[in-house]
């Protein structure tokens, strides 16, 4: 019973780096690098179980200052993974503002309780209709955040904000790895052996969600791994034998100068066999 609610909470999450808890006073992403805040993205995603793939959240820009924003993916996902559901137990109109009471339950049994409201001062029909539904989504979709404990606005809560301004993703966070960089690093792990040891590294849970700085960097660094790794072979198995396979790919091979016959493996043992030796050159 315990590893099964263990299973559905949400993964535990690792601090953030000190510079960039440093930055986030006050929640302002501005003075964060591109690359930190994609860092920071995913923390805030990881925090509360949500796919940061699925981008549950935007980027708003708020006198000054950059926030995320959750948008209704967020929402819609968190109700899923929580169990959450909503009751709207009071509806009303306050001098021309339209409010509504929503009242969140999640699978645990917590409860929460927020407002939406909406002005609907002299409208009529289907705009005063409309006015209405947008207050009821509002006050969900605000209960729903609050009962989570993320303390970020929805994206009904930013369409009246005068001044708020959406920013678009790439102009915020660094590019991530091109597909071709992607498949060109996996060859390069996959020979090394060492996917779990990178991706741990880089704090990732697959090599597509590098960005693209830190693939190039990853690519570089195992490249010359690869092509140290092949010079140290060619040394050890001396001049009877060539080192043979990409640098950037397969596991090596060694043939033999004199048959032509390849082994897998640079153990003198596998390597050992009586053909003449090469003619000199
Ligand atoms: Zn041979």
């Amino acid at each position: 019973m315990a590893t099964e609610q263990q299973s559905q909470a949400p993964a535990t999450t690792a601090p953030l780096p000190d510079a960039i808890e440093k930055a986030l006073v006050g929640g302002d992403l501005a003075p964060l690098s591109t690359e930190q805040r994609v860092i920071y993205y995913r923390h805030v995603c990881e925090s509360v179980g949500l796919n940061p793939f699925t981008r549950p959240f935007d980027y708003l820009r708020l006198n000054g200052k950059l926030v995320l924003y959750a948008n209704k993916g967020a929402t819609d996902q968190l109700r899923k993974i929580y169990g959450i559901s909503i009751t709207l137990p009071n509806q009303r109109d306050e001098d021309g503002i339209y409010l509504v009471q929503a009242r969140a339950k999640d699978k645990d049994g917590r409860e929460d309780e927020d407002l939406g409201a909406v002005p609907i001062l002299n409208l009529k029909g289907e705009p005063l209709a409309n006015a209405k539904m947008k207050a009821c989504t509002k006050a969900k979709r605000r209960v729903t955040l609050s009962i989570c404990g993320l303390g970020m606005l929805d994206e009904t809560e930013v369409e009246s904000i005068p001044g708020a301004q959406r920013v678009a993703v790439e102009d915020v966070e660094a590019p991530l790895v091109s597909p071709e960089d992607a498949v060109k690093l996996g060859r390069l792990v996959e020979a090394l052996g060492e996917l779990p040891k990178m991706l741990a590294f880089y704090k990732v849970k697959a090599l597509g969600e590098l960005t693209a700085a830190d693939a190039a960097q990853a690519i570089r660094m195992m490249l010359q791994r690869r092509g140290k790794m092949r010079e140290d072979l060619r040394k050890q198995v001396g001049k009877g034998w060539e080192v043979r396979g990409d640098v950037e790919a397969e596991p090596f091979t060694f043939k033999c100068v004199a048959c032509g016959c390849i082994s897998e493996s640079a153990d003198a043992g596998a390597l050992a066999h009586d053909c003449a030796p090469p003619e000199p050159a």
